[in-house]
């Protein structure tokens, strides 16, 4: 029986939960097998290099790639995936056909999360053109950093008009560059023009169904701060999707749920990428929740 040697990269990760939520799929799966934390210093390419080789000779079986390396991984990696190269970062990496993989399974593990999140009665897709009960179906991205990405790909091949609101316009105006291809334009704005309750705010958060958070405004240990005004108040059908999972409830979630509004945090989204990525290395699909009960 294959014993399945897995493992994440980044720095730091003291704080990861990924050993926890893969030993489950493993063991929810009846397979042999351990997750490995890879801490390598963002300037080191040389152990970076060396650990991807032990991926190529099979003594590694598949590994997860965190922040500062989900593009540094890039130029060590025979092949990248359609959704990797579209999103332009690596998440998860294995070996096909004597081949090294960089394949990004943030997407897919957003979009399969939002879905099971959103109200049933959000989406109606008449003739594959997905509406919201209240129109087009519109999304605020906030933040365009490496998350922004994987999130503004997977809404876009879902159908949903994009505006990305960043602290640096020019951040995001590139990440719209990215995706010019796309059928549905993305719009940019400053973030301080939705904190100052500038432009045209109003009409743009009336027309919402959608706001994604991907900074990290509001994690461990900032939990007294959110990326959106206190006291902005939202349209009941507007529901809010924070990809920040710790704390459990954010100050940007609880605010939301007090006003009535449908909430969640991003744990859901953390199982299933991390399933996702298991999948791709065993072949096995595993309990999400089973994943879940390892992290509460
Ligand atoms: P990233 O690549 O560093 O991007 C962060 C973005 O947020 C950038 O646009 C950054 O702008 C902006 N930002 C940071 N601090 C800000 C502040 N104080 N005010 C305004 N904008 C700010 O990070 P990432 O990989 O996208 O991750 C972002 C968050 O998502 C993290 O909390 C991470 O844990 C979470 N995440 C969750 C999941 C999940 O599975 N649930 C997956 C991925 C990420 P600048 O470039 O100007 O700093």
């Amino acid at each position: 029986m294959r014993i399945y040697r897995l493992g994440l990269i980044g720095y730091p990760l003291s704080h990861s939960l990924s050993p926890k939520i893969h030993t489950a799929a493993l063991r929810a799966c009846d397979l042999e097998g351990d997750y490995t934390l890879f801490p390598i210093h963002p300037e080191d390419k040389k152990e970076l290099q060396a650990l991807l080789s032990r991926v190529c000779s099979g003594e590694i079986h598949g590994l997860n790639v965190t922040i500062p390396h989900k593009e540094n991984v890039i130029p060590f990696l025979d092949e990248l995936t359609p959704t990797a190269q579209a999103i332009g970062a690596v998440n998860t990496i294995y070996l096909r056909e004597n081949k090294l993989l960089g394949d990004n399974t943030d997407a897919a593990g957003f979009l399969a999360d939002l879905k099971k999140f959103l109200p049933a009665n959000t989406l109606t897709c008449p003739g594959g053109r997905c509406q919201g009960r209240h129109g087009d179906l519109n999304v605020l991205v906030l933040g365009a950093g490496g998350s922004a990405r994987a999130v503004t790909y997977a809404l876009l091949n879902d159908g949903w008009e994009v505006t990305i609101a960043a602290r640096q316009v020019e951040q995001a105006q590139q990440l719209s560059d990215s995706f010019v291809n796309y059928k549905l334009p993305i719009t940019v704005c400053k973030l301080s023009s939705i904190e100052n309750h500038q432009t045209n705010l109003h009409s743009l958060v009336s027309s919402l169904s959608l706001i994604v958070n991907t900074t990290p405004i509001g994690m461990t240990p900032n939990t007294d701060q959110s990326p959106l005004p206190e006291n902005l108040s939202l349209p009941h059908h507007v529901s809010i999707y924070d990809l920040v999972y710790n704390p459990r409830e954010t100050k940007l979630v609880k605010g939301a749920r007090s006003q009535g509004l449908h909430a969640t945090t991003g744990l859901g989204m953390l199982i299933e990428q991390a399933a996702l990525s298991f999948e791709l290395w065993t072949g096995h699909r595993p309990s999400r929740e089973a994943m879940h009960a390892s992290i509460e």
